[in-house]
């Protein structure tokens, strides 16, 4: 197992599409654990494999709530097959660290794909864990919630990112 460096925006490989996997095979699922590993230790609760500079299309979930008795949710080639209602949550990434905002989203999802052992799996959500299928489904296609803000948050965004830049390069000043 290895902690995978997580790339930050505006690295490219944030904006790419991810393509489905073929076969799982060990090196996948060598990955998937490896994802796994990156996400309890930044901490979070999701990772896509772009945000590790992979292009295949695995996300790891763990909203870490130990009352859910949830776990860890690994899917290969997730889709989105139902998305129902609106819900407004707010979102931080690790891909883009310091900066949190609202992010409109379909309240309930269900989501198709495969287990690590290659089962077919189907999960129904709602609450957070639909929100957060729908933030890693989305970096898989190249997208980061931030891409989803109106224009008034997104040039907030913009400017308190610049602000979050120039203090990390003055030391923190
Ligand atoms: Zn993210």
């Amino acid at each position: 197992m290895a902690i995978l460096s997580i790339c930050t925006y505006p690295d490219p490989v944030l904006k790419k599409q991810a393509k489905p996997v073929d076969e799982i095979n060990s090196s996948i699922r060598k990955l998937i654990t490896d994802m796994a590993e990156t996400m309890y230790d930044a901490p979070g609760i999701g990772l896509a494999a772009n945000q590790v500079g992979r292009l295949e299309r695995i996300i790891v979930v763990d909203l870490q709530k130990p009352d859910l008795q949830q776990g860890l949710i690994a899917i290969v080639n997730p889709e989105i097959v139902k998305a129902e209602g609106s819900v407004k949550y707010e979102e931080g990434c690790l891909s883009v660290p310091g900066f949190y905002s609202k992010v409109k989203r379909a309240e309930r999802v269900t989501v198709k794909g495969l287990s690590p052992d290659g089962k077919p799996v189907t999960i129904e959500a709602d609450g957070l864990l639909a929100v957060v299928l729908q933030h890693e489904i989305d970096h898989l296609d190249g997208y980061l919630f931030v891409d989803r803000l109106g224009p008034v948050a997104k040039e907030l965004f913009k400017r308190k990112w610049k602000k979050l830049q120039s203090n990390k390069s003055n030391g923190n000043r």
